[in-house]
């Protein structure tokens, strides 16, 4: 498992990250941006941007280009994967993401719009057979059946480790173009619909009524819940509630952005990310935090 220090870490590369690490970076910050391969899928798919300044006409994904070349030409280090959850510890919070753990001053949360179930009470059963991380949980599954709920290609990494230590693993995705699966998954085009057990999940009812008997589900690839990232984090409804410096309840923790509520737009993003940058460099500052720039 690889470690690694930084004063800032910016999970999410939607307008909101980007924003706030070109501005950390400016204040000369040593700052990651932890995203999805595709960094921002809803300004991807919008079609017709009308209402950004300046910009009348763009589309969603050449704005987004023009967001990444500013990112690329400041040199902003970037990584390909998803922070599964954060840990505070001696006054640093550690990142887990994937096989790494990311150890950092501040963290700003720009992850965008919120997750919602995929299926209904499926919180209940968390920790109880249900996961949204397979290769954290994976060994309490050796030896065992389970099922992966993926809503992107991100899931089938973690369906091929899977494969190499269940008895069986089944793959329901939510997307369209399955990438490269071990032979070892079974995939099943179908929808699901409800979790089988009353506490521990054992099993799951597909939309046609089918049942499968399972002794875990995974869903994964989909956007992250900020309370599943990290706990006691304050939120209002659905969203990280913040106050007008971007700062959480968490010190040291901001959040901007989608994440944070209404209006979702790009432009709301882009100040918000802007005032979190600023924010999380004049704390790391301030406490003195601050690591040697390379
Ligand atoms: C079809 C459509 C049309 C739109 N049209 C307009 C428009 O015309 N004008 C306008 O202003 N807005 C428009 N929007 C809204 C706009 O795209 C969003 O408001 C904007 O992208 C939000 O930016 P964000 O950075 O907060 O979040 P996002 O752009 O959603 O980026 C969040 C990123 O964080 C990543 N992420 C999630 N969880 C994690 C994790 N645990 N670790 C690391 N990364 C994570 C996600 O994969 C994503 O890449 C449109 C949206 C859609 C879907």
């Amino acid at each position: 498992m690889e470690q690694s220090l930084y004063d800032i870490v910016i999970l999410g590369c939607g307008p909101a990250g980007l924003s706030a690490a070109v501005n950390a970076r400016i204040r000369n910050k040593r700052v990651i941006i932890v995203g999805a391969a595709l960094c921002s899928p809803p300004l991807h798919k919008a079609q017709l941007i009308n209402n950004y300044l300046g910009l009348p006409g763009i589309t969603g994904q050449e704005l987004l280009d023009s967001f990444m070349d500013h990112v690329d030409k400041m040199n902003l280090e970037r990584t390909s994967m998803k922070a599964d959850s954060i840990m505070e510890e001696n006054g640093w919070f550690k990142i887990l993401a994937g096989e790494e753990i990311i150890t950092t001053r501040s963290i700003i949360i720009a992850t965008g719009i919120p997750y919602k179930e995929t299926l209904p009470a499926e919180e209940s059963y968390l920790g109880k057979g249900l996961g949204y991380c397979a290769t954290c949980d994976g060994p309490l599954y050796r030896g065992k059946d389970i099922i992966i709920i993926a809503h992107s290609s991100e899931a089938e990494h973690e369906a091929n480790f899977m494969a190499e230590i269940c008895h069986k693993v089944y793959y329901l995705p939510l997307y369209k173009g399955i990438g490269v699966l071990d032979q070892r998954v079974e995939i099943i085009y179908n929808k699901p619909a409800k979790i089988l057990g009353q506490e521990y999940v054992e099993g799951l009812v597909f939309k046609d009524n089918q049942r499968l008997e399972l002794d875990g589900i995974f869903i994964l690839g989909g956007e992250t819940s900020p309370e599943r990232l990290i706990s006691g984090l304050e939120l209002d409804d659905k969203h990280i509630k913040v106050n007008r410096q971007q700062e959480t309840n968490i010190p040291g923790i901001f959040a901007a952005g989608d994440c944070t509520g209404a209006p979702y737009q790009v432009a709301k993003s882009v100040g918000e990310g802007q005032v979190a940058g600023l924010n999380a460099a004049r704390y790391v500052s301030e406490k003195n935090f601050v690591l040697s720039h390379r």
